[in-house]
Formats: C-alpha cells, structure tokens, sequence
C-alpha cells in the first residue's frame, strides 16, 4: 500500500536520525507504527488525603518543597535526590534515584506534584514521576507508554502529537461500517486520537475497546484462515500406522494409561490418520504423562514407515527425553540424541544415518530443523515446551520442504476454553487427569525467612538421601538484583551445610553450558542442594529432588509457584513444598492459602484468573500466548469470543475475498508474512 502512512518516521516533524535509530529500537520504524505506539497504561493522579494512601501502593500526593532538594551521589553514576515536602500538616520524605538533575528545577518554597510507592511506616514516597506544580495543573489522564532510556516520555509524546497532526487524516476506517454501527464503535481516526490524548475515561474506554476488537477481530481472522488454508493443503500425509503393533507397544509399559491420555491420543491418532497435516496442542500438567503419548504417538508414526523427531529447548532435556523414550522403546525403534555437543565424525554418522533412514526417533534442542540436517521421510514433529518454539522454526521446516503432523506440548495449564479461542489455528487435547498413585506434594506456607525449622527439615530431607532446590526472590524490576540475591543466599547456604552437603548455583547469568553443567551435577546428585532463580527450567526431571523451597513466595503468581513445585513429587517418595511468604494482603494470603490447598494446575489457574489483576494470568513471561497490544485475552475474553465469532462467519462465507466489505481487511491480512507464506504453499 503506498500510504504516507508507511513513510519513514523520520518524515514525522522533530524526528531526526538519532531520534529516528532509538525509535526504531522500540520496533518504531514508519509512521503508522509511530501512530499505533499505544500506551500500556494510563495514570491518573488523583490527589488523595495521607490517611487514605494504602502501604505500598502507587499514590500522588501534592506538597511543598521545605527547602532545597539534596542530591547525593554514590556508586558509578547513581543519585539519589531527597525532598522534605509539607503535605497537608505532615512532612513527607520524596525520594527519587537517578534523577539529580531535577534539583535545578526545585526550589523550597515551590510546590509539586510526585507520584510513586507509598511508604506509610516512614512518610516516605519513593517517587517515579514529579511534576512542578499543583496537581490541577496536571493532565487527568496520563498515558504511560514502554519506553527506553533513550527516549523520554516527553519526546515521546511531542512526536506522536507531530504524528497526529499531520497523519491522522490518513486513517481510515477497516471494519466493515455495519460491523462499527452494530457495536457501537468509535470511528478508528476518533480512537486513534483518544488512545494517545484521551478526553475522558468513557471515551478512552470506547477506544479501546474499538481497538481491542479490531485486533482480535484480526487476529481471529487470520488463524482461522490459517486453518483453513492448512486443511486445504492436504500433500497426501495420511500416516497408516499398524493398531496392532501400536496396541503391542502400549501393553509393554509398566502402567495402565489414564483415561486422559487415551483421549488424548485418540485424538491425534484421528489427525495421524486423516490427510490433513496436524496442528494440535497436547496441554498436560507436569507429571500428567505427556511423554508417554509422545512416545506412542512417535512409534504410529514410525509403524506408517515415517521418522519422528522431537524437539526440546534445552540439551538436558533432551537428554532426558532419550534416557525415557530409549527405556519405553527398547529396542523397537532405532532413536538417536543430536545436540549440539554431538560433534565431528560422530556427529557426521548420526547425520548420515538420518538421511539413510537408519533412524527411526531424532531427539534434539530446536536447532535440530534449522541445521545441516537432512530427514529422510519426516512425518511426525514433536514441540516440548511449544511457546519457544516460533515462527521462524515453523517456517525453516516448511523452507525444507518439510510438512509433517506437528504437536505442541505444554505443561501450563491454560484453563481450556480459553486455550481454543487463543490458538484458533490449533486443535487442542488435555490431559486433565494424573496416573493414579501420585503423593501429591505436601506444601506449607511459612511466614517470613529461612527458619531454623526451615534449614533443619532441608538437612533432613537430604540425609535421607534426596536433594532440595532452594528458589530466590522474583525481583521483576532488577534480573542484577535477583542474581545477586541468589548469589548471597548460595553463600549463606555453603557456609551452613558445607562440606558435608555441596551446595549449587543457577540465574540467568550463567551461560549455557554453565547452566547445562549445574544441571547436570545436580541430576547427578553431585549438587544437593540446588540455589536458583526461577531459570530452573521448565520440564527439568530430577526425581530425587522431593523439596522445594521458595523465598518470597508471595511475589510469585499461582500457575508460576505451581510449575516451580511441579520439579519435585516426580518419584516414588513423600515429597514436599515448602513456600516462605509474608503477604501484605488478603489476596497475597489466599494464594498461599490455595497452594497449601490444592495441587491440581487446572484448578490452580482458574483461581489465579479470579484472584489476578487481568492481564498477568499468564506471568511474567507469555506462555505461548499470543500477545496483544491492546486486548487482554482474560480480561477481554468476551470481545475475543465476539470476534472469534464472527471470523468464522467471514471464513466459512468466504467474504474475506468475495465480499467488498472486507477489503482493507483483506489487504492487512494478507500482508501477514504467514498467511503468505501459505499461500505460495
Ligand atoms: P510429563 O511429561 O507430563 O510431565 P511424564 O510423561 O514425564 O510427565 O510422566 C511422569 C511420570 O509418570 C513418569 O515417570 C511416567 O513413567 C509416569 N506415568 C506416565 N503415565 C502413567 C500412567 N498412566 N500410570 C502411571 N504412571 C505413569
Ligand atoms: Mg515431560
């Protein structure tokens, strides 16, 4: 489309080229992004009286300067600046790091408005933004957009103004004006202003919402059309697996399959079977069995003439995958481990041996499709972990001309309904149900720190001949502080128990190998006592860890705490959680009261979507979920049902390319890299 709406932001007025690179690095690059840079939060800042104020909440207050703000400096280039503030008939301490130079602005006598964390012990604010002046001379609404150090707010906003006033003509309406009336939406030129300059909440919140539907709307579209254009593209993969030697494999386990697993499997045995390639979720808490449908899932494969491969994040997960699968297996299938520490002449053989079709099951980290390595007949994929698994390995196998039946496998348990509005474009099967004999894991909530109690019961656990992880505080702000809080407490830790016990060490700074390393002693038993940050990876299985221990329990969400504690229960022993947290809320209580409670993750994230703000249900980081700019999948879940709707109106009528209506539509879809990666399919 040639637009001025795809012009260089540099055509923006006050954009130069410096400003133009630190733009781009926030993924700013033409007009139309600059325009669509929209805030992920607005402030409003309401001045309330000190009594109000809550303990460690985010507060405004308005006061004047007692005297001359005092800026120390201290350590390479940090400050902290400290203004006594009257306010009302209090004085209040304002304290804000990195800032010095604002002193130049502050004089005693002025008054000024700061916003930040409210310490009510103390009078004290830990100010993250001021402004000189009262409060009424504020903005109501403040928009608060993801910036870099970069950029400031302030420049931020005077280009996106300059943007506005001289593109917002260019917008123009994509939603079909029948589709606008019946819900009410305000025109996108409209919205578009408000979202950067909201007049009024009622206002900001029809933009919103006229965005959020716009782009779930888009978003729906395109899976299902996906979806569609997949099912389409049949290439004749009907695997013809052989139910007898299937049947045969499944009754040498040491152990019945569970209901779930069953319908799981039967489930993708049906996509197996069918022409049509397989696109399909497998969502099974830890523990539930995942592996074991893998397993037998890889062997239909391989019965139908085919390879399997099965793809993990990391290379001791791989490893371990090898170990299990190489146990169920025996000597049925012929599988081999290609990582990236499999090097030279061996390395050269297993490659050949792929080719030749002398491998049955390649197990590897996801390099595996993006290497030198060349399939004979691939006709099975697996993704452990399938939210590090993106688009670009999805398009590498296509690139090798490659279009086998593909599972995902997740151990987050996204509540189900959920899970299929999100991945319109996959089929989704769950294992709902763990094998019986499972000793749930014992958890405990203690208030406060490491307890002698604490300390005692780790030594017990590990005189039993078990081992313990030992988790660190989640420090969202700082990863810096978070390591070096894990750091203190492997020291704190080595001076009590060592040299009878060895104590290990893992964050996220450590590289790689480190990392694979720790872990491998600690599989090893070599480590019993394993200090981490939450790195500790996701499907790592050390059955001999029967405790876990996490510091500050209350910073974590529920589905979070419940994946940490998913490392231990994995053997035949008693094994237990122990969670140190002192929560400053009802709702921080209720979760740990819920931990102690209940083991089963469904429910665990159900109750975490009640209890959570919307919008940090999935954590931290996005679990495989699609992520929206402005649209919360939770929160907003009834707009993406609405729009997952009327997508599939719009696919199954075929208006998408018949119908006038939809052509701006159209065009933004088809842009999709995806989709026309598809379509030349
Ligand atoms: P996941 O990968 O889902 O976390 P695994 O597949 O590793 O779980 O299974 C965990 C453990 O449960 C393994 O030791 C496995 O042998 C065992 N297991 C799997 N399915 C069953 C079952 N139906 N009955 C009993 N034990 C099972
Ligand atoms: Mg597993």
């Amino acid at each position: 489309m040639d637009s001025r709406l795809q012009l260089p932001i540099t055509e923006v007025k006050g954009i130069g080229e410096k400003l133009a690179a630190h733009l781009n690095e926030l993924g700013l690059f033409t007009v139309e992004d600059l325009l669509f840079y929209f805030p992920y939060r607005y402030d409003s800042y309401e001045v309330k009286p000190l009594t109000e104020l809550a303990h460690d909440e985010k507060a405004t207050i308005e006061g004047q300067l007692i005297a001359d703000p005092v800026v120390q400096f201290y350590g390479k280039k940090k400050s902290r600046l400290t203004m006594n503030l009257q306010v009302e008939n209090f004085a209040v301490k304002a304290v804000m790091f990195n800032r010095a130079f604002a002193k130049k602005q502050l004089n005693a006598g002025e008054t000024v408005t700061v916003t930040g964390k409210w310490d009510q012990h103390r009078l004290q604010i830990t100010v993250s933004q001021f402004k000189k002046g009262s409060a009424k001379s504020q903005e109501p609404i403040q928009p608060v957009y993801t910036l870099k150090e970069s950029v400031t707010l302030v420049t931020l906003r005077k280009v996106i103004k300059a943007a506005i006033d001289e593109y917002l003509e260019d917008i123009n309406e994509i939603l079909p004006e029948d589709y606008v009336l019946s819900y009410k939406l305000p025109a996108r030129r409209q919205a578009l202003r408000q979202m950067h300059y909201p007049e009024s909440r009622v206002m900001l919140k029809h933009a919103k919402r006229r965005f959020i539907y716009e782009e779930f709307l888009l978003f729906q579209l395109k899976m299902q059309l996906l979806r569609k254009l997949q099912r389409e593209a049949t290439s004749g993969n009907a695997q013809q697996y052989n139910n007898d030697t299937l049947t045969d494999f499944v009754q040498s386990f040491p152990f019945e399959l569970t209901g779930a697993q069953k319908r799981s499997l039967a489930g993708i045995l049906k996509d197996m079977k069918s022409p049509y390639r397989m696109n399909r979720l497998l969502q099974g808490d830890v523990g539930s069995g995942k592996t074991a449908v893998a397993a037998i899932s890889l062997y239909a494969s391989i019965t139908a003439g085919k390879q399997g491969a099965l793809m993990v994040p990391t290379e001791i997960l791989a490893e371990q995958h090898y170990e299990s699968l190489t146990s169920l297996f025996k000597d049925r299938a012929k599988i081999v481990l290609l990582t990236g520490s499999v090097k030279g002449k061996k390395r050269k053989e297993i490659l050949e041996q792929i080719k030749n079709h002398h491998v049955d099951i390649i197990i590897g980290t996801h390099a595996l499709i993006q290497d030198d390595v060349e399939f004979s007949d691939l006709g099975f994929v697996i993704v452990d972990e399938q939210h590090r698994f993106g688009v670009n390995q999805r398009r590498s196998l296509r690139d090798k001309g490659l279009h086998p039946d593909v599972l995902f496998m997740t151990a987050t348990p996204i509540p189900r309904t959920l899970a299929i509005t999100a991945f319109g474009d996959m089929d989704v099967s769950v294992i709902d149900e763990m094998p019986a004999g499972r000793k749930p894991v014992e958890t405990y909530w203690v208030k406060g720190e490491l307890t002698d109690r604490v300390l005692s019961f780790i030594q017990k656990e590990i005189q039993k001949g078990h081992q313990a992880y030992v988790i660190c505080p989640l420090i969202e702000e700082s990863e810096q502080l978070e390591v070096q809080d894990a750091i203190d407490l492997y020291h704190k830790l080595a001076e009590i128990y060592e040299p009878h016990i060895t104590v290990g060490l893992m964050h996220g700074r450590l590289g790689n190998e480190e990392k694979e390393e720790v872990m491998k002693q600690f599989a090893a038993n070599e480590i019993q006592i394993l200090v981490s940050t939450t790195v500790v990876e996701v499907g790592v299985n050390v059955p001999n860890a029967t405790l876990m221990v996490v510091h500050d329990a209350e910073r974590f969400g529920l589905s979070q705490l419940h994946q940490l504690r998913g490392r231990v229960g994995r053997g035949a022993e008693q094994s237990y959680c122990v969670l140190l947290a002192d929560p400053k809320n009802e709702v921080g209580k209720e979760r740990m009261r819920i931990m102690t409670e209940t083991t089963d993750g469904f429910e665990l994230s159900e109750q975490d979507l009640k209890l959570r703000g919307p919008g940090d249900f999935f954590g931290r980081k996005q679990s495989g979920m699609p992520e929206f700019k402005v649209g919360d999948m939770v929160h907003d879940y009834r707009a993406l049902e609405t729009a997952r709707q009327d997508a599939a109106e719009i696919i199954s009528n075929d208006l998408l390319y018949q119908d006038e209506r939809f052509r701006e539509i159209l065009h933004l879809i088809e842009e999709d890299e995806n989709i026309a990666g598809k379509v030349l399919d």
